[in-house]
């Protein structure tokens, strides 16, 4: 028609599209897991939006999704009677990429050499939509938001334009045609115009989903899922690969997650959590508009995605489902803040994650070494965040020691190496390992076999600081104030007279570098190097200095 438009996808999109159309994945099935997943999705909107909003002018009696296939012409259609888009949340969301950081991502996917570590780096990004450019030669998705008139039809061959249309006499809800490439054909297992291989990918990856899947069939329509809301089954019912489906569909995430947490609690406040700590960093852990996540149900009713007051932000990588019983429908999150139901709730979902991760220390040391790499940089803020679990926190924390090259050490396993006598737990911040060993601080230390912790991410500058002590033992910066190694030395009548000697240089000293430093005074600190620069007690490092002038303050 003349209301006909072809416009241009955004060039981040442009390029995931590509990506998709030369596909790096091996299993191309789950394109059908992501539709189903916006299907699904579509149709919690719409049940929530008519809850709240009694005028909404729509029919909730079947919300459900319908499968189509069609072996002559080659498609597949993916249906559902949900929330629509209107047009231009057809343009904005499907026809452009919003999240931050996807441009960075694409230049570190264009570097990448190997393609095992695009696919990594990908997953981690989770390609929803464009998926279905995988198996597609065009994709046509006609949808209608509810509530209005106007229906919209959208078409593209993944390339970089599509075709936008309003159209008349639309049913409210979306559907999306793909129309499958032909060199599939031959492969029968993943012939997606063929019903027996849709009802088995729909039965392995969609099987949870709490609306109906339907098909149909000349003479009968079939449900294909079981539609059992997994977090109300009990533990020993549901098989690990159930639970990993869940958890993909839940995170966006395309590997299976590290480890899972299900729990329920009776009494005063009822509520199901089914939560997961990944096995990888999303790529955006830490940016500030990253994606995060729990989500909250009311009695199986989807409420919000990335509920933050039900995990502190040192947690947000912790993904799931939390379903609670007592609450109104339409609650806010500004309310959810302050609910003290809530609170409680929020308590004890840390407490079983802290506990979790502690647990895997113990029994599965490499699965923690794991956690660790990925998130232990966020887990760290929870020292700062979190005052009333640092005792669980700091059992938590691994870090570079001098102790051992290769291996991190715990705070506890620091305490037992600790020499006779000393008192403290010594450590120096800084950016880099090597520019850590290389400084005049640590000459003392190594000449007399005292361990240093060796921290280097801009968030260890902080909690250090915070952080009195472990186990009745200060945290003391080898950096800063007078550190008193072997305690006698000082009072011996030989430093008495190096003290007498050197006073009126040290006098003199002081008074020419009075711009550049405080004071200018006799150390045992060093061995070799003749002096250093020495931080007060109470000052800044330079690193902190660095990331409080980044942050604009
Ligand atoms: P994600 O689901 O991770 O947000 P997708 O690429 O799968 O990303 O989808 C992008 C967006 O397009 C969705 O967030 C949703 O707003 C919209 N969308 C996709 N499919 C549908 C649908 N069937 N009904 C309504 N909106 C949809
Ligand atoms: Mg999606």
């Amino acid at each position: 028609g003349d209301r006909t438009e072809t416009l241009e996808f955004q060039a981040e999109a442009r390029q995931l599209l590509q990506l998709m159309v030369h596909s790096i994945y091996s299993n191309k099935d789950i394109f059908l897991r992501e539709l189903i997943s916006n299907a699904s999705d579509a149709l919690d909107k719409l049940r929530l939006e008519s809850l709240i909003d009694k005028d909404l002018d729509v029919d909730t009696s079947d919300l459900h999704i319908e499968l189509d296939v069609d072996p002559e012409q080659r498609t597949l259609t993916v249906r559902d009677n949900g929330i629509g888009m209107s047009r231009d949340e057809v343009v904005n969301l499907i026809g452009t990429i919003a999240r931050s950081g996807t441009a960075e991502l694409l230049r570190k996917l264009k570097e990448s050499q190997d393609a095992a570590a695009s696919r990594e780096l990908i997953g981690q990004f989770g390609v929803g939509f464009y998926a279905t450019f995988m198996v597609a030669d065009k994709v046509t998705l006609v949808t209608r938001r509810a509530g209005q008139s106007e229906g919209t039809r959208w078409e593209s061959a993944g390339e970089g334009t599509y075709v936008i249309e309003p159209v008349d006499d639309v049913p409210q809800g979306t559907s999306v045609t793909v129309h499958l490439k032909p060199e599939d054909s031959e492969d029968r297992l993943h012939d997606y115009a063929a019903e027996p291989t849709i009802r088995e990918i729909v039965k392995r990856y969609s099987d949870f989903i709490a609306w109906p899947i339907r098909m149909g069939t000349d003479d009968e329509t079939q449900t294909l899922n079981s539609m059992k809301a997994l977090w109300a089954r009990s533990r020993d019912e549901v098989d690990e690969a159930e639970y990993h489906e869940f958890y993909k569909h839940v995170s966006h995430d395309w590997a299976d997650p590290l480890e899972i947490i299900h729990m329920r609690a009776e009494g005063m406040f009822e509520y199901e959590a089914l939560l997961f700590i990944p096995s990888h960093a999303p790529f955006d852990l830490f940016l500030r508009e990253g994606r995060r996540g729990v989500q909250l149900y009311v009695k199986r009713v989807f409420i919000m995605d990335d509920c933050d007051a039900l995990m502190p932000n040192y947690l947000r990588f912790v993904k799931g489902v939390v379903d609670a019983h007592d609450l109104s429908l339409n609650i806010s999150r500004e309310i959810l803040q302050q609910d003290r139901q809530i609170q409680v709730v929020r308590r004890r979902l840390v407490k079983k994650v802290l506990s979790t991760v502690k647990d895997l220390m113990t029994i599965h040391p490499e699965r923690y070494r794991t956690f660790w790499n990925e998130f232990g940089r966020a887990v760290k803020e929870g020292l700062i965040e979190d005052p009333d679990n640092q005792e669980l926190l700091l059992d938590l924390v691994s870090v570079a020691s001098t102790h051992d090259p290769d291996q991190p050490t715990t705070l506890r396993q620091y305490v037992e190496r600790m020499k006779e006598g000393q008192k403290d737990i010594y450590y120096m911040t800084g950016e880099s390992r090597s520019m850590i060993e290389k400084s005049p601080h640590m000459e003392a230390f190594h000449t007399k076999g005292y361990e240093v912790l060796l921290l280097t991410d801009p968030v260890d500058e902080v909690w250090v600081e915070r952080i009195a002590q472990f186990d009745g033992k200060p945290l003391q910066s080898i950096a800063k104030g007078q550190v008193d190694l072997d305690g006698a030395d000082d009072a011996t009548p030989e430093r008495e007279q190096q003290r007498n000697d050197f006073t009126p240089l040290l006098t003199w000293l002081t008074g020419k570098l009075s711009d550049q430093v405080k004071e200018v005074r006799l150390s045992s600190r060093l061995t070799t190097s003749p002096a250093c620069v020495v931080g007060d007690t109470y000052d800044m490092t330079p690193t902190l200095e660095k990331m409080y002038r980044a942050m604009g303050q």
